[in-house]
């Protein structure tokens, strides 16, 4: 891997890392209303936000996408396709999530995201790296022994295409015996300690 490329994914994966921890999540499938509300982000479903996503003139984002986040005035506002299968619900809002945490918009009054991006689809691969860490934190996984895609998915709430992807990564992490090295991930693992130690 290109160190670019690899410096862009532990960006990613260490910015997944401190939301756990800041936000205090400590149970799967990962609860995303308490991260907005933690971080101040608003979340609004399409079906139910059809005036402020006309208000915003953002039709055309909601028409064309499955999520998309506008920020205004500093508040980051993260709007989501509800006509959507739940675990792509929950993807796209992690992915929004993660373009905010990771400082892709402008610091503007007033941001779009996908207009602005200087460089899109680096942004994209670390929103989707950030959003996979977020919602399915491998040490946790490891610990429980959730493995394959169907008990990933399951415990995480994902769709099973992401959740294979997941099944993956651990794969390759558990041949390495990379689990618990990075001091980050060890306070994520001692946040989820009484939810691990509770499933057994
Ligand atoms: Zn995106």
């Amino acid at each position: 891997m290109p160190n670019t490329n690899y410096r862009q994914y532990k960006k990613a994966r260490n910015a997944a890392w401190r939301t756990l921890i800041a936000c205090g999540v400590d149970t799967l499938p990962v609860d995303l209303r308490k991260i907005c509300g933690q971080l101040g982000y608003e979340l609004y479903a399409y079906s139910k936000a059809g005036a402020l996503i006309a208000a915003f003139r953002v039709e055309d984002q909601a028409r064309e996408s499955d999520g998309f986040t506008v920020v205004y005035e500093g508040v980051p506002r993260i709007f989501f396709n509800d006509a959507a299968p739940i675990g792509r619900q929950r993807f796209t809002i992690a992915h929004e999530i993660g373009h905010v945490v990771l400082g892709h918009f402008d610091a503007g009054r007033f941001a779009i995201w996908r207009r602005r991006a200087p460089d899109p689809d680096a942004a994209e691969t670390q929103a989707n790296q950030f959003a996979a860490r977020l919602l399915a934190p491998a040490c946790v996984l490891h610990a429980l022994d959730a493995e394959t895609p169907e008990a990933i998915a399951q415990l995480c709430g994902l769709s099973i295409t992401a959740a294979g992807y997941r099944a993956g990564r651990l794969a390759q992490l558990r041949d390495r015996n990379k689990f618990l090295i990075h001091p980050l991930e060890r306070r994520v693992f001692r946040q989820f300690m009484p939810f691990i130690q509770s499933r057994f």
